[in-house]
């Protein structure tokens, strides 16, 4: 029985801390599950079977890993730093904001800290201090009465494009200017909730994404910085959803599919690797790509530039992405022992982002929807969410890099509710602290632009939010717009509060 979130009891039921034994309900194990508790679950060092190739047949070592003399322990060379500048004329006139007065969380790493902070033009110009009577002069001021200033947040698992239905084909059925319009919307609505930044995991068509981000970066629409995904790529019987798949058989499919999707200008390209438990036919833990269309993949994707993110929620998906170098893995619940030492191998190149928010949300809200609870948990969701938290909190220990990111756009899991980082604090046991620099600092990082984005300091984009309260002592603000009395994107006020003021402030 699943007493998740949605109740105040969330992070006591997910406890599994020694006194409470592991628990969850073996009858939902597929028949051909292999999954084998592993060692941060039972406690016990189990003799963990290390493979000595991959599933092509070559030499496979963990703690070296390599695919055709590319080392996987750094990102692939040939990889491009995407555009992620929104050229707004508008923000390009002279044209300073001033926030004076505010907590200023920097995202470095370092406590909070009072002081002011000047933005001119798209970027942070001063951080800390008090700014001078003639720097107050020529700006724009905004009081900030000790909130807190900090980066706008990432969405590593974004798609603009899921239309909050409450079945999984009819995101496939709205038809193509509808759909370009609500994926506009979803880039404002992710906004207007203080992303400033989204990674697309998947687009419902091809170039929804691609459109939407072009239209943002040329600003013409208000988005966060978007890295644009094509349709989901995956052979014809692995594919989750068939009306917003792209089917890919052999590895001359892949190449032909991930070159047409360079081609339109998308940013990295998704392969869907393994079932999900929602669908109903695919356990979580049946795999869908065989090796050589993995290892394909990555490498048409990798020659164009392109990072390739994956679904992957079994174990054996999760080592084809660490053999074949797939960039970043979207889920990772049945990760097994021997995988985890190869994902910690890597830790330097490869992303997680879990995306609990899916399940958990159809585990406690999706009843009014048609899906009831009994349904959810018989699928096996209660069960892989146990799994998948254990992994994640160890993945967390061993310093491997967890971005928020939640598949949000679902009846259950609309647009506007997104909430990863309560999920981080109440079952990953992340700081406040670290739940923020995963969807700040780190976020920056995925963006490819670690220096730009992310971050409270001086040259990085103005892309800020100003929070009524303190996030450090409850995480839950950030679930609820209300709680951003401003948010700045690119230097512009997308979201202001009255006291805004052209006049210098003469106080
Ligand atoms: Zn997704």
């Amino acid at each position: 029985m699943w007493h998740g979130p949605g109740t105040t009891s969330a992070s006591a039921a997910m406890d599994s801390s020694p006194t409470k034994p592991f628990r969850f309900d073996t009858l939902t194990a597929p028949p051909n599950s292999t999954w084998v508790p592993p060692k941060w679950i039972t406690g016990l060092t189990n003799g963990v079977h290390v493979p000595t190739h991959n599933g092509l047949g070559a030499p496979w070592d963990p703690k070296i890993p390599s695919i055709n003399g590319v080392d996987l322990t750094k990102p692939d060379p040939r990889l491009k730093t995407p555009d992620i500048q929104i050229k707004d004329e508008r923000s390009l006139s002279p044209r300073r904001i001033v926030f004076k007065n505010v907590t200023i969380l920097d995202s470095t790493g370092a406590p909070p800290y009072s002081g002011d902070v000047l933005v001119d033009g798209q970027r942070i110009a001063k951080v800390g201090g008090k700014l001078t009577s003639e720097e107050l002069a020529t700006a724009r001021i905004i009081e900030g009465r000790g909130r807190t200033l900090m980066s706008g947040l990432i969405d590593a698992h974004t798609h603009f494009s899921w239309t909050d239905s409450a079945s999984l084909e009819g995101l496939a059925d709205m038809p193509v200017e509808e759909h370009t319009l609500f994926t506009a919307k979803s880039a404002l609505t992710f906004l207007d909730c203080g992303y400033t930044m989204c990674l697309g995991a998947a687009s419902a068509k091809d170039r929804l994404d691609v459109v939407i981000k072009n239209a943002i970066h040329n600003g013409d629409i208000p988005g966060p910085r978007f890295l644009a995904n094509g349709k989901e790529m995956a052979p014809t019987t692995g594919a989750l959803i068939p009306g917003i798949t792209k089917f890919v058989e052999t590895p001359k499919d892949i190449k032909r599919a991930i070159d047409e999707l360079a081609d339109l200008g998308v940013d990295q390209c998704k392969l869907s690797m393994s079932g999900d438990e929602i669908t109903e036919e695919l356990r979580s833990e049946d795999t869908t790509f065989p090796d050589e269309l993995v290892a394909a993949g990555v490498e048409a994707a990798h020659a164009r530039g392109m990072r390739v993110c994956s679904h992957a929620r079994s174990d054996e998906s999760i080592l084809q992405c660490l053999q074949y170098g797939v960039d970043i893995i979207y889920h990772a619940s049945f990760i097994s022992e021997s995988t985890m030492d190869a994902l910690e191998a890597q830790k330097d190149r490869v992303y997680v982002a879990p995306a609990l928010n899916f399940p958990l949300s159809t585990l406690t809200d999706a009843a009014a929807f048609g899906y009831p609870v009994s349904r959810a948990e018989a699928i096996g969701y209660a069960r892989e969410m146990e799994i998948a938290v254990a992994g994640l909190k160890e993945m967390h220990k061993r310093g491997i890099k967890i971005l928020p990111g939640g598949d949000y756009g679902f009846a259950w899991t609309p647009h506007g509710t997104y909430r990863d980082l309560e999920h981080f604090v109440n079952l990953l046991e992340m700081t406040p602290m670290e739940a923020i620099l995963s969807a700040t600092a780190l976020g920056g990082e995925l963006m490819l632009h670690p220096h730009e984005l992310g971050k409270v300091v001086p040259g990085a984009y103005a892309d800020l939010i100003l929070v009524n309260g303190d996030p450090l002592q409850d995480i839950t603000l950030l679930s609820h717009k209300e709680n951003l009395d401003v948010i700045l994107m690119n230097g512009r006020v997308h979201k202001g509060e009255c006291e805004l003021s052209d006049r210098a402030a003469q106080a």
